[in-house]
């Protein structure tokens, strides 16, 4: 008998233990580095575009294997902007809509970069926007409104951003209070080019590089954009790769939303391609490298875009898809998130933006 009981209590210990697995998960690997591709505006129908509107590849998409839905709401509002969300991601901290980098009270909340660059880490920023959009921004400035664009430029001459690549010359080098942040950025230690990725040979890993290639946003994949989100983000992988305590890089397909505040399906549907092709690029080098986590995600969707059946006569023709927009706005539906590397499987469920950071983070070992 006695023998018997401590048999069960064993048991009873395995039990428990086990109930204890629903605790946070574990992280088996720490990531080294992390690669954190947002999609503006990429809902699930857009996502859904790169299964119906090509047939040169599979879609990145189906490379994944943890997969979550994310809710976007701002502090204050149910339907995000680009900047709150954009500040949830980055900061951990849901605010109200406009806000970058800085919480309901306008209080300056510290960033990603923030918390890695002191660490060692190198870090980086590129966007098919100006760089001093809200998504970019809300990763290395604080600033009560988004549309401060010129305030937002200066911050980043101060920032702990060690590469950037998108557009906003304009921002830099017209602005209304005469001073020249080019200067400003070469004074802080940056090697600034405004015509072109490959304006310098190699990129020094003690150096900092920022490419500013159009006056404010990028120009439309539909109007000559080429692949400069591919080869940005891989020149930005092939410098920021060279530290060896690692490396954050934000990459934003940033037209997504703008076509689908424009209704536009033709852009939507050749930016959502172009951000896959980015993805999959990406998911080449974190599959060579063992030690990236790579998170694609959205920060809303835009444009209530759907894809639905036919409707020809007021009969439904399941063969055809018609492809349609709700609004000009943002919607309130969740998002999907796609995670693949060490502590992938924590992105897995359902939960708020602001979750995105601690993951991160909690992939990292931090
Ligand atoms: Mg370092
Ligand atoms: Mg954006
Ligand atoms: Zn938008």
């Amino acid at each position: 008998m006695v023998k018997k009981s401590i048999f069960f209590s064993l048991i009873l210990a395995a039990l428990f233990s086990a109930c204890s697995t629903t605790q946070p998960l574990q992280v088996e690997k720490k990531a080294r580095n992390v690669i954190f591709l947002i999609g503006d505006g990429m809902g699930l129908a857009q996502v859904s575009t790169s299964f119906y509107y090509q047939d040169e590849k599979a879609p990145s998409f189906t490379r994944f294997r943890h997969i979550g839905l994310v809710n976007t709401s701002s502090a204050k509002e149910r339907v995000t902007d680009s900047a709150s969300s954009a500040t949830a991601y980055a900061c951990g901290e849901r605010t109200y809509n406009g806000a970058i980098g800085v919480d309901s009270d306008t209080n300056s909340v510290q960033n990603i970069v923030e918390i890695l660059s002191p660490q060692g880490y190198a870090t980086g920023v590129v966007a098919t926007s100006s760089v001093v959009h809200a998504t970019p921004a809300s990763f290395y400035a604080h600033i009560d409104s988004r549309n401060k664009y010129e305030g937002i430029a200066s911050q980043l001459v101060h920032s702990d951003i060690d590469f950037f690549a998108g557009g906003g010359n304009k921002f830099f080098s017209k602005r209304s209070d005469d001073l020249n942040y080019l200067d400003s950025l070469q004074a802080f230690g940056f090697n600034v080019d405004t015509t072109s990725l490959d304006a310098f040979k190699r990129l020094d890993a003690a150096q900092k590089y920022g490419f500013l290639l159009a006056a404010d946003g990028m120009p439309e994949m539909t109007k000559g954009r080429g692949d400069f989100l591919l080869r940005a983000t891989e020149k930005a992988i092939d410098y920021l790769k060279q530290d060896e305590d690692g490396f954050f890089l934000m990459s934003e397909g940033s037209q997504i939303d703008w076509a689908g505040h424009a209704n536009n399906l033709s852009y939507l549907i050749r930016e959502v391609l172009d951000f896959d092709t980015v993805i999959d690029a990406v998911l080449d080098f974190a599959e060579k490298d063992g030690n990236t986590l790579v998170i694609v995600t959205a920060d809303h969707e835009t444009g209530g875009f759907s894809l639905s059946a036919a409707d020809i006569r007021r009969q439904a023709n399941y063969t055809i898809i018609q492809p349609g927009f709700n609004t000009p706005h943002h919607s309130a539906t969740l998002v999907p998130i796609f995670a693949y590397g060490p502590g992938a499987e924590l992105f897995q469920g359902v939960y708020e933006n602001k979750e995105v950071f601690n993951k991160i983070l909690q992939a990292m070992g931090k």
